[in-house]
């Protein structure tokens, strides 16, 4: 990698700013600032022109794959582009620029834009009442499971088990043991879905809810969902849906007409908002009116009154919430980001957006099926789980190295070795945004690193070679971690 360190680019006296003489009479530091807290030298910072500074970062930037560079192919992720002009709204002054601390009367159009958006949410995933304040998707898991416990405590019959396949996201155990229940694992059946028998034999008194993904981290729709919610249903169960898959179903299908009691949605991965460095995201949570009395407080509320007859504001009486989930109301930029997008789309284009995503990853599917295994041959959804078991077996040739050869080609990787019940996965999510062109530029690269795995196994062993870096030992960043600048 070329780029050098700031500190290397440094030349001193360089200077990024250019400020008129002050007219206001110097005052030496030392009457100012008493002696403890002064430095005895000059701190390390490095000295740059504000056109060094920008060149840096840039360059840095494209270094870096993302997803308006290239194919992103991230399952489970939804890494898909982003129209930029949901950005520009969620930046207008009147959004960017509201404090929390002002008066309800003052951000009226903020209240409404919320409001409005958790109705289109409830009516999306056919829920009664809507919470917008988590902060990403395992924040939603987390309030979804503290209510469906505040709703047996308040029955005075406390549970403390949930039921979750095996093929759940890490996040879904995590989530359930930091609400303080324990877990409960069903396997799967040979096609790929919850093994209702085994989930009759787990269900019982202790056990307050079942977990889980539709269509499920394989890419597949649980068919027996109706028979599984009544299962949970009749001991008194309730059902939670992870929605982070909610892309495979908007305007075809929803959970709560499927039965589900609470389901949690991504807006950043479903709804428009770019993610993977970290945030921002935003997780609401739709729950049937049986668990809307453990709500988060504030809501946002609708009342008759004001201009126009109608006024917003915040609604705290609410005696069972499980209280507060986030500072303020949740992450108010990418709430108004999903709301462009659902308005831009209108329940038409967002079926259509389901649609494309199904097509897409079905095209990729069954032109791949030749030259890698495809344990659940099945007509999927939004995403399909290959394994690279075979190119293991017969050269050696982990799922680790086809990953990194694709990077050879100015691709991203899709998911690696997850879900956990499938060996050596690759785990592929094209996203509706993509087009032919570049769907078949993935699928050409694939199916050449399936025959360099024949021919020429170790130049998919040793890649990437094209890449800024080379192979990293991925544990030693972790383990011996040395940020210092030796300069
Ligand atoms: C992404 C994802 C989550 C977690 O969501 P975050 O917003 O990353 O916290 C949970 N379940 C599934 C299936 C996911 O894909």
């Amino acid at each position: 990698m070329s780029e050098k360190l700031l500190f290397e680019l440094s030349s001193p006296g360089r200077e990024a700013f250019s400020l008129p003489a002050s007219d206001v009479p110097l005052r030496p530091i030392e009457e100012l600032i008493p002696e403890e807290y002064r430095r005895a030298e000059a701190p390390a910072l490095p000295e740059l022109s504000e056109v060094d500074i920008a060149r840096h970062f840039v360059r840095l930037s494209i270094l870096n794959h993302h997803v308006d560079k290239g194919f992103y192919p991230l399952g489970s992720c939804t890494m898909k582009y982003n129209p930029k002009v949901n950005e520009t709204l969620s930046r207008l002054p009147g959004f960017a620029n509201l404090h929390p601390h002002q008066p309800e009367s003052s951000f009226q159009g903020a209240l409404k834009l919320m409001y409005e958006l958790g109705e289109y949410l409830k009516e999306i995933a056919g829920m009664d009442q809507i919470t917008l304040q988590p902060a990403a998707g395992a924040h939603g898991e987390l309030t979804g499971l503290l209510m469906i416990n505040a709703y047996h405590r308040n029955k005075k019959r406390p549970r403390s088990k949930i039921i979750i396949p095996d093929s759940a996201h890490g996040t879904n155990p995590a989530s359930v043991i930091t609400a303080g229940f324990s877990t409960v694992q069903v396997r799967s059946n040979s096609k790929g879905l919850v093994d209702v028998e085994e989930l009759k034999r787990e269900l019982n008194e202790d056990v307050a809810a079942l977990m889980l993904t539709n269509p499920n981290t394989l890419g597949l729709f649980e068919s027996q969902i109706l028979e599984i919610s009544k299962l949970v249903h009749d001991t008194g169960a309730l059902l939670y849906m992870d929605g982070a898959n909610l892309n495979a179903m908007m305007g075809i299908t929803r959970p709560g007409d499927m039965g589900f009691d609470v389901v949690h949605f991504n807006l950043h991965k479903t709804f428009s908002t770019p993610h993977g460095g970290g945030g921002p995201g935003s997780g609401p949570v739709g729950v049937k009116d049986s668990l809307a009395p453990f709500l988060p407080i504030p809501m946002v509320a609708k009342r008759t009154g004001g201009k126009g007859g109608e006024e917003y504001g915040w609604e705290w009486e609410r005696p069972l919430s499980i209280g507060r989930m986030h500072g303020f109301f949740g992450n108010f930029g990418v709430m108004v980001k999903a709301y462009a997008y659902i308005r831009q789309n209108g329940p038409k284009g967002l079926r259509e957006v389901s649609e494309n995503a199904i097509i897409n990853a079905n095209y990729l599917k069954e032109n791949l099926k030749s030259y890698y295994d495809l344990p659940y041959d099945e007509v999927c959804q939004h995403e399909f789980v290959l394994s690279g078991e075979k190119q293991l077996k017969q050269k050696g040739v982990k799922t680790l190295d086809i990953a990194k050869r694709l990077l050879d080609f100015g691709l991203h990787a899709p998911t690696v070795y997850f879900p956990l019940i499938v060996h050596e996965a690759l785990m592929i999510e094209p996203t509706e945004t993509e087009s032919k062109e570049s769907l078949d530029e993935f699928m050409q690269a694939m199916i050449q690193i399936a025959k360099e795995v024949e021919e020429n196994p170790e130049i998919v062993k040793s890649a990437p070679q094209n890449t800024p870096v080379t192979r990293l030992d991925e544990g030693k960043a972790a383990r011996d971690l040395n940020v210092r600048w030796k300069g």
